[in-house]
Protein backbone atom coordinates (compact mmCIF):
# COMPACT_ATOMS: atom_id res chain seq x y z
CA UNK A 1 0.00 0.00 0.00
CA UNK A 2 1.35 3.57 -1.08
CA UNK A 3 1.71 6.46 1.67
CA UNK A 4 -1.27 8.48 1.92
CA UNK A 5 -2.86 11.08 4.32
CA UNK A 6 -5.81 10.96 6.16
CA UNK A 7 -8.69 13.54 6.82
CA UNK A 8 -11.79 13.49 9.06
CA UNK A 9 -14.02 15.97 7.37
CA UNK A 10 -16.65 17.12 10.17
CA UNK A 11 -18.86 18.84 7.52
CA UNK A 12 -19.64 18.55 4.27
CA UNK A 13 -18.10 22.23 2.77
CA UNK A 14 -14.67 20.79 4.60
CA UNK A 15 -15.07 17.49 2.74
CA UNK A 16 -14.63 19.09 0.11
CA UNK A 17 -12.24 21.22 0.36
CA UNK A 18 -10.11 18.41 0.93
CA UNK A 19 -11.73 16.24 -1.87
CA UNK A 20 -10.46 18.84 -4.15
CA UNK A 21 -6.73 17.98 -3.75
CA UNK A 22 -5.56 15.99 -7.29
CA UNK A 23 -5.61 12.09 -5.92
CA UNK A 24 -7.83 13.02 -2.62
CA UNK A 25 -10.60 10.10 -2.55
CA UNK A 26 -13.61 9.80 -0.42
CA UNK A 27 -13.74 7.00 2.17
CA UNK A 28 -17.35 5.88 3.52
CA UNK A 29 -17.55 2.18 5.05
CA UNK A 30 -14.41 1.79 3.09
CA UNK A 31 -16.01 -2.10 2.50
CA UNK A 32 -14.25 -1.75 -1.63
CA UNK A 33 -12.27 1.09 -1.67
CA UNK A 34 -10.05 -0.07 1.29
CA UNK A 35 -9.57 -3.76 -0.32
CA UNK A 36 -8.64 -2.07 -3.81
CA UNK A 37 -5.81 -0.12 -1.68
CA UNK A 38 -4.49 -3.11 -0.32
CA UNK A 39 -4.06 -5.01 -3.77
CA UNK A 40 -2.35 -1.78 -4.89
CA UNK A 41 -5.28 -1.37 -7.28
CA UNK A 42 -6.28 2.49 -5.77
CA UNK A 43 -3.42 4.69 -4.89
CA UNK A 44 -4.62 7.41 -3.37
CA UNK A 45 -2.55 10.17 -2.20
CA UNK A 46 -5.19 11.72 0.41
CA UNK A 47 -8.15 9.67 2.01
CA UNK A 48 -11.00 12.31 3.02
CA UNK A 49 -13.03 9.69 5.75
CA UNK A 50 -16.37 11.16 5.25
CA UNK A 51 -17.91 8.64 7.29
CA UNK A 52 -18.96 11.29 10.30
CA UNK A 53 -20.54 14.00 8.19
CA UNK A 54 -24.28 14.57 9.07
CA UNK A 55 -25.80 12.86 5.76
CA UNK A 56 -27.12 9.77 7.78
CA UNK A 57 -30.67 10.26 8.12
CA UNK A 58 -34.07 8.92 5.69
CA UNK A 59 -36.55 11.54 5.90
CA UNK A 60 -39.86 11.60 3.84
CA UNK A 61 -40.02 14.93 1.10
CA UNK A 62 -43.16 16.89 1.11
CA UNK A 63 -43.39 16.22 -2.65
CA UNK A 64 -44.02 12.53 -1.72
CA UNK A 65 -40.82 11.26 -2.11
CA UNK A 66 -38.12 10.15 -0.15
CA UNK A 67 -34.49 11.43 0.47
CA UNK A 68 -31.43 8.88 1.65
CA UNK A 69 -28.64 10.25 2.97
CA UNK A 70 -25.13 9.05 1.24
CA UNK A 71 -23.77 7.90 4.87
CA UNK A 72 -27.08 5.66 5.53
CA UNK A 73 -25.49 2.25 5.93
CA UNK A 74 -27.13 -0.56 3.39
CA UNK A 75 -28.60 -2.25 6.07
CA UNK A 76 -30.33 0.71 7.93
CA UNK A 77 -31.65 1.67 4.86
CA UNK A 78 -33.10 -1.72 3.55
CA UNK A 79 -34.82 -1.91 7.35
CA UNK A 80 -36.48 1.24 7.20
CA UNK A 81 -39.86 1.14 7.85
CA UNK A 82 -41.14 4.28 4.78
CA UNK A 83 -38.18 2.22 2.79
CA UNK A 84 -39.60 -1.11 3.22
CA UNK A 85 -43.22 -0.08 2.98
CA UNK A 86 -43.10 2.47 -0.08
CA UNK A 87 -39.97 1.19 -2.21
CA UNK A 88 -39.94 -2.92 -1.45
CA UNK A 89 -38.26 -3.10 -4.87
CA UNK A 90 -34.97 -1.08 -3.04
CA UNK A 91 -35.62 -3.30 0.25
CA UNK A 92 -34.91 -6.39 -1.40
CA UNK A 93 -32.32 -5.71 -3.58
CA UNK A 94 -30.36 -3.50 -0.91
CA UNK A 95 -30.70 -7.18 1.53
CA UNK A 96 -29.39 -9.14 -1.69
CA UNK A 97 -26.15 -7.34 -1.76
CA UNK A 98 -22.81 -8.56 0.09
CA UNK A 99 -23.48 -10.25 3.65
CA UNK A 100 -24.76 -8.77 6.68
CA UNK A 101 -21.45 -7.96 8.34
CA UNK A 102 -20.65 -5.54 4.97
CA UNK A 103 -23.98 -4.20 4.26
CA UNK A 104 -23.67 -2.97 8.27
CA UNK A 105 -20.64 -0.76 7.05
CA UNK A 106 -21.21 -0.31 3.58
CA UNK A 107 -23.00 2.97 2.68
CA UNK A 108 -25.22 4.24 0.18
CA UNK A 109 -22.98 6.69 -1.12
CA UNK A 110 -20.46 3.73 -1.29
CA UNK A 111 -22.95 1.36 -2.60
CA UNK A 112 -22.49 3.57 -6.06
CA UNK A 113 -19.19 3.78 -5.94
CA UNK A 114 -18.03 0.45 -5.73
CA UNK A 115 -16.08 -0.98 -8.45
CA UNK A 116 -16.13 -4.27 -11.12
CA UNK A 117 -15.50 -7.12 -9.36
CA UNK A 118 -13.44 -8.41 -12.86
CA UNK A 119 -10.95 -10.61 -11.43
CA UNK A 120 -8.02 -8.95 -13.98
CA UNK A 121 -8.89 -5.53 -12.42
CA UNK A 122 -8.44 -7.01 -9.01
CA UNK A 123 -4.93 -8.78 -9.75
CA UNK A 124 -2.07 -6.84 -10.44
CA UNK A 125 -0.10 -10.06 -11.50
CA UNK A 126 -2.31 -9.50 -14.89
CA UNK A 127 -0.66 -6.47 -16.92
CA UNK A 128 -3.87 -5.98 -19.51
CA UNK A 129 -6.52 -4.20 -17.79
CA UNK A 130 -8.02 -0.70 -19.07
CA UNK A 131 -9.93 -0.17 -16.60
CA UNK A 132 -6.95 -0.10 -13.85
CA UNK A 133 -4.03 1.39 -16.38
CA UNK A 134 -5.54 3.11 -19.29
CA UNK A 135 -4.03 1.83 -22.46
CA UNK A 136 -3.23 -1.79 -21.60
CA UNK A 137 -5.73 -4.09 -22.86
CA UNK A 138 -8.75 -6.49 -21.29
CA UNK A 139 -7.08 -9.53 -19.95
CA UNK A 140 -11.39 -10.48 -19.69
CA UNK A 141 -11.77 -10.67 -23.71
CA UNK A 142 -9.94 -13.74 -24.52
CA UNK A 143 -9.88 -14.75 -20.47
CA UNK A 144 -12.43 -15.68 -18.24
CA UNK A 145 -15.30 -13.59 -18.65
CA UNK A 146 -18.09 -15.72 -17.21
CA UNK A 147 -19.38 -13.22 -15.31
CA UNK A 148 -19.02 -10.23 -17.52
CA UNK A 149 -21.28 -7.92 -19.88
CA UNK A 150 -23.44 -8.67 -22.89
CA UNK A 151 -24.74 -5.48 -23.34
CA UNK A 152 -23.30 -2.29 -24.02
CA UNK A 153 -19.41 -3.27 -23.80
CA UNK A 154 -16.47 -1.96 -25.89
CA UNK A 155 -13.49 -3.75 -27.13
CA UNK A 156 -11.85 -1.77 -24.26
CA UNK A 157 -13.62 -3.06 -21.50
CA UNK A 158 -16.93 -5.58 -20.84
CA UNK A 159 -16.77 -5.70 -16.94
CA UNK A 160 -20.58 -5.28 -15.30
CA UNK A 161 -21.07 -2.85 -12.67
CA UNK A 162 -21.80 -5.25 -9.26
CA UNK A 163 -24.47 -2.80 -7.23
CA UNK A 164 -27.76 -4.39 -6.82
CA UNK A 165 -29.09 -1.38 -5.18
CA UNK A 166 -27.90 0.80 -8.19
CA UNK A 167 -30.18 -1.45 -10.04
CA UNK A 168 -33.21 -0.70 -7.87
CA UNK A 169 -32.39 3.10 -8.44
CA UNK A 170 -32.42 2.90 -11.62
CA UNK A 171 -35.69 0.89 -12.37
CA UNK A 172 -37.47 3.63 -9.78
CA UNK A 173 -35.99 6.47 -11.31
CA UNK A 174 -34.31 7.94 -8.21
CA UNK A 175 -31.91 10.91 -8.54
CA UNK A 176 -28.69 11.11 -7.21
CA UNK A 177 -27.45 14.55 -5.55
CA UNK A 178 -23.71 15.89 -5.46
CA UNK A 179 -22.07 18.60 -4.35
CA UNK A 180 -18.95 20.10 -6.12
CA UNK A 181 -16.98 23.02 -6.57
CA UNK A 182 -19.86 24.58 -8.81
CA UNK A 183 -22.20 23.68 -6.54
CA UNK A 184 -25.05 21.26 -5.85
CA UNK A 185 -26.62 19.12 -8.95
CA UNK A 186 -28.53 15.76 -9.57
CA UNK A 187 -27.78 12.73 -11.99
CA UNK A 188 -30.41 10.31 -12.91
CA UNK A 189 -29.61 7.06 -11.17
CA UNK A 190 -30.13 6.12 -14.97
CA UNK A 191 -27.28 8.02 -15.72
CA UNK A 192 -25.08 7.94 -12.97
CA UNK A 193 -23.07 4.99 -14.09
CA UNK A 194 -21.11 5.39 -17.53
CA UNK A 195 -20.50 2.53 -20.70
CA UNK A 196 -16.48 1.60 -20.75
CA UNK A 197 -16.45 2.69 -24.40
CA UNK A 198 -12.79 3.81 -24.71
CA UNK A 199 -12.70 5.28 -21.51
CA UNK A 200 -13.50 2.27 -19.21
CA UNK A 201 -10.97 4.06 -16.46
CA UNK A 202 -14.45 6.04 -15.34
CA UNK A 203 -17.31 4.52 -13.45
CA UNK A 204 -19.65 7.28 -12.98
CA UNK A 205 -20.33 10.71 -14.13
CA UNK A 206 -19.07 12.63 -11.19
CA UNK A 207 -15.66 15.42 -11.34
CA UNK A 208 -13.28 14.98 -9.55
CA UNK A 209 -13.99 16.21 -5.93
CA UNK A 210 -18.10 15.69 -6.22
CA UNK A 211 -19.48 14.09 -3.12
CA UNK A 212 -22.61 12.21 -3.23
CA UNK A 213 -24.97 13.68 -0.07
CA UNK A 214 -27.94 11.64 -1.13
CA UNK A 215 -30.52 9.91 -3.45
CA UNK A 216 -34.07 11.04 -3.69
CA UNK A 217 -36.89 8.64 -4.68
CA UNK A 218 -39.69 9.70 -6.65
CA UNK A 219 -44.00 9.48 -5.05
CA UNK A 220 -44.02 6.48 -6.52
CA UNK A 221 -42.31 2.87 -5.61
CA UNK A 222 -44.38 0.54 -7.24
CA UNK A 223 -44.74 -0.72 -3.67
CA UNK A 224 -47.60 -3.04 -4.45
CA UNK A 225 -46.06 -4.89 -7.32
CA UNK A 226 -42.32 -5.19 -7.63
CA UNK A 227 -39.45 -7.36 -6.87
CA UNK A 228 -35.53 -8.14 -7.16
CA UNK A 229 -34.84 -11.03 -8.80
CA UNK A 230 -31.04 -11.89 -8.22
CA UNK A 231 -29.85 -14.95 -10.12
CA UNK A 232 -26.28 -15.87 -8.88
CA UNK A 233 -23.91 -18.95 -7.87
CA UNK A 234 -24.65 -19.35 -4.23
CA UNK A 235 -27.56 -17.76 -2.34
CA UNK A 236 -25.51 -15.84 -0.21
CA UNK A 237 -22.43 -13.60 -0.75
CA UNK A 238 -22.29 -13.71 -4.67
CA UNK A 239 -22.33 -11.34 -7.29
CA UNK A 240 -25.40 -11.59 -9.72
CA UNK A 241 -24.74 -13.52 -13.08
CA UNK A 242 -28.52 -11.60 -13.69
CA UNK A 243 -30.32 -9.73 -11.55
CA UNK A 244 -33.75 -8.01 -12.58
CA UNK A 245 -35.46 -4.96 -10.64
CA UNK A 246 -38.96 -5.27 -11.59
CA UNK A 247 -42.02 -2.67 -10.95
CA UNK A 248 -45.40 -3.06 -12.44
CA UNK A 249 -48.48 -1.07 -12.28
CA UNK A 250 -51.28 -2.95 -12.90
CA UNK A 251 -55.07 -2.48 -13.34
CA UNK A 252 -57.28 -5.47 -13.80
CA UNK A 253 -54.25 -7.72 -14.63
CA UNK A 254 -53.51 -4.97 -17.39
CA UNK A 255 -49.85 -3.78 -17.19
CA UNK A 256 -50.31 0.38 -17.19
CA UNK A 257 -46.86 1.01 -16.57
CA UNK A 258 -43.62 -0.95 -16.29
CA UNK A 259 -40.38 -0.20 -15.04
CA UNK A 260 -37.35 -3.07 -15.92
CA UNK A 261 -33.42 -2.94 -14.44
CA UNK A 262 -31.15 -5.13 -15.28
CA UNK A 263 -27.69 -5.87 -13.37
CA UNK A 264 -24.79 -8.09 -14.19
CA UNK A 265 -25.04 -7.86 -18.11
CA UNK A 266 -23.59 -4.67 -18.40
CA UNK A 267 -21.10 -2.11 -17.02
CA UNK A 268 -24.00 0.11 -15.61
CA UNK A 269 -27.79 -0.70 -14.56
CA UNK A 270 -29.19 -1.32 -17.81
CA UNK A 271 -33.05 -0.07 -18.35
CA UNK A 272 -34.56 -2.17 -20.54
CA UNK A 273 -36.96 0.54 -22.18
CA UNK A 274 -38.43 -1.45 -25.39
CA UNK A 275 -39.16 -4.14 -23.38
CA UNK A 276 -41.07 -1.52 -20.77
CA UNK A 277 -42.78 0.17 -23.77
CA UNK A 278 -43.62 -3.49 -24.73
CA UNK A 279 -45.69 -4.33 -21.54
CA UNK A 280 -47.40 -1.33 -20.83
CA UNK A 281 -51.05 -2.47 -22.14
CA UNK A 282 -50.00 -5.94 -21.97
CA UNK A 283 -51.40 -8.96 -19.55
CA UNK A 284 -49.57 -10.74 -17.49
CA UNK A 285 -48.81 -13.38 -19.67
CA UNK A 286 -45.93 -15.54 -20.49
CA UNK A 287 -46.01 -14.99 -23.97
CA UNK A 288 -46.08 -11.11 -24.10
CA UNK A 289 -43.46 -11.11 -20.89
CA UNK A 290 -40.95 -13.56 -23.73
CA UNK A 291 -41.25 -11.28 -26.38
CA UNK A 292 -40.42 -8.15 -24.12
CA UNK A 293 -37.58 -10.22 -22.51
CA UNK A 294 -36.48 -11.10 -25.76
CA UNK A 295 -36.27 -7.15 -26.95
CA UNK A 296 -34.83 -6.03 -23.74
CA UNK A 297 -31.54 -8.24 -24.95
CA UNK A 298 -31.54 -7.68 -28.36
CA UNK A 299 -28.30 -6.65 -29.34
CA UNK A 300 -26.39 -9.14 -26.73
CA UNK A 301 -23.13 -9.69 -27.95
CA UNK A 302 -21.83 -12.99 -25.74
CA UNK A 303 -18.10 -14.07 -24.88
CA UNK A 304 -16.91 -17.37 -24.88
CA UNK A 305 -17.77 -17.91 -20.97
CA UNK A 306 -21.03 -16.15 -20.98
CA UNK A 307 -23.21 -17.28 -23.75
CA UNK A 308 -25.28 -18.68 -21.03
CA UNK A 309 -26.42 -15.16 -20.07
CA UNK A 310 -28.88 -14.16 -22.84
CA UNK A 311 -31.06 -17.03 -22.22
CA UNK A 312 -30.68 -16.40 -18.36
CA UNK A 313 -31.58 -12.67 -18.61
CA UNK A 314 -34.56 -13.87 -20.86
CA UNK A 315 -35.79 -16.31 -18.19
CA UNK A 316 -35.02 -14.28 -15.36
CA UNK A 317 -37.17 -11.23 -16.83
CA UNK A 318 -40.05 -13.24 -17.08
CA UNK A 319 -39.80 -14.95 -13.70
CA UNK A 320 -39.32 -11.48 -12.15
CA UNK A 321 -42.36 -9.40 -13.96
CA UNK A 322 -44.64 -12.63 -13.03
CA UNK A 323 -43.31 -12.28 -9.16
CA UNK A 324 -43.83 -8.18 -9.25
CA UNK A 325 -47.72 -9.03 -10.50
CA UNK A 326 -48.12 -11.95 -8.22
CA UNK A 327 -48.33 -14.52 -10.25
CA UNK A 328 -45.35 -16.93 -9.29
FE1 LIG B 1 -10.06 -4.68 -17.04
FE2 LIG B 1 -12.52 -4.26 -17.91
FE3 LIG B 1 -11.02 -5.98 -19.18
FE4 LIG B 1 -11.85 -6.54 -16.70
S1 LIG B 1 -13.13 -6.35 -18.48
S2 LIG B 1 -9.79 -6.84 -17.58
S3 LIG B 1 -11.92 -4.50 -15.79
S4 LIG B 1 -10.62 -3.79 -18.99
Amino acid sequence: MNAFSYVIAKDVDSALRAGRVPGARYLGGGTNLLDLMKGGVERPLRLVDVSRLPLADITALPEGGLRIGAAVKNSDAATHPLVRSRYPLLAEALLAGASPQLRNMATVGGNLLQRTRCHYFYDTAFPACNKRKPGSGCAALEGHNRMHAILGASPACIAVHPSDMAVALAALDALVRVRGAKGERTIRALDFHRLPGDTPQRDTNLEHGELITAVDLPPSGFARNSHYLKVRDRASYAFALVSVAAALELQNGVIQDARLALGGVAHKPWRALQAEKMLAGARLEKAALQSAAAAAVEGAQAHRGNAFKVELAKRAIVRAVLAAGGVA
